[in-house]
């Protein structure tokens, strides 16, 4: 591992300077990052701790907001009773993600910021446009099980791996960030990007930007809400496909729906035409059936991963199921 200077982070002005000189990363709980360095996959001149910010709290506003810190941690934000009374969509994908050690030590900043599984970025023998941009994509005709479906370019097919940012596209949250220049707000849907020809680029941060928060909107999707992961064992692996889903029901028919997907694509993947075929109808399987095909339309496989394409809209059509509760 290339030598690095650390320091800490006393207040979030000190952070916020620090970081807009390049070569300089956040850290947090640092349960990617680290490993990010470990294996030279990335070379930060200096780290800046701020897990001594104050962004750790969960808090509702007079309007039903939940606000909640970029520090907090996922466990706690899992197990905090204002998140499983207001969004229990969020406290399942939280617990479905990792393992009770990590979300111990990771952050829902950190959570945003980690960095895709894909094996080939991991490995800097092998190509990998993500690490270095231009050497080529070692999955595209590779070993691509767990890669995308949606939204690939010829530049890069992975995915994000993240379950609590699938939850949080499905609510519509917003991220919170403060620069040098001041503080703004990005829709969640808005703040992973897909690859395109800049597969370097997670995210739509600007250099210098610190994740402050997410805050989500007052909703009506606490009784109709389910998170579903399809993975190889049941705990400590990553999304061959997840599925969040929140309903909002009235006499059996569908008020509002909303749907994202895990392992499926380079960002959350929202499933906007399906959430709109939703709406209006029946709370039963054959709608849900129906909404599940509308959401695989663009969806591509390639050698090692087309099970997804038949894996996915099950797993649409019973996660759907389980948030209307008729599972
Ligand atoms: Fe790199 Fe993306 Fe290709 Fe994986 S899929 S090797 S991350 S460019």
């Amino acid at each position: 591992m290339k030598p690095f200077q650390y320091t800490k982070a006393v207040t979030q002005q000190s952070a916020i300077e620090a970081i807009a000189k390049p070569g300089v990363k956040i850290i947090a709980g640092g349960t990617n990052l680290v490993d990010l360095m470990k294996r030279g996959v990335t070379a930060p001149d200096k780290l800046v701790d701020i897990n001594n910010l104050p962004l750790k709290s969960i808090s509702l506003d007079k309007a039903g907001q939940l606000h909640i810190g970029a520090l907090a941690l996922n466990s706690t934000v899992s197990e905090s009773p204002l998140v499983l009374e207001q969004q229990p969509l969020l406290a399942m994908a939280l617990k479905a993600g990792a393992s009770p050690q990590l979300r111990n030590m990771a952050t829902v900043g950190g959570n945003m910021m980690q960095r895709t599984r894909c094996a080939y970025f991991y490995d800097t023998t092998m190509p990998c446009n993500k690490r270095q941009p231009g050497s080529g994509c070692g999955a595209l005709e590779g070993y691509n099980r767990m890669h995308a479906i949606f939204g690939t370019s010829n530049k890069c097919i992975a995915v994000h791996p993240s379950d609590m940012c699938v939850a949080l596209a499905a609510l519509g949250a917003e991220v919170t960030v403060s620069s040098r220049k001041g503080s703004r707000v990005i829709p969640f849907t808005d703040f992973h990007r897909l690859p395109g020809d800049h597969p370097e680029k997670d995210n739509t941060l600007a250099d210098g930007e610190l994740i402050t928060g997410v805050v989500i909107s007052n909703n009506k999707f606490a009784k109709n809400s389910y998170y579903l992961k399809i993975r190889d064992r049941q705990s400590y692996a990553f999304a061959l496909v997840s599925v969040a889903a929140a309903l909002e029901i009235n006499n059996g028919t569908i008020k509002e729906a909303r749907l994202a997907m895990g392992g499926v694509a380079h960002k959350p993947w929202r499933l906007y035409d399906a959430e709109k075929a939703l709406a209006g109808k029946p709370a039963n399987e054959e709608s849900f059936n129906q909404a599940a095909q509308i959401a695989m339309q663009g969806a591509k496989g390639y050698q090692f991963n087309s099970f997804k394409l038949k894996l996915a809209p099950a797993a649409i059509t019973e996660a759907l199921k389980h948030a209307a509760g008729i599972a």
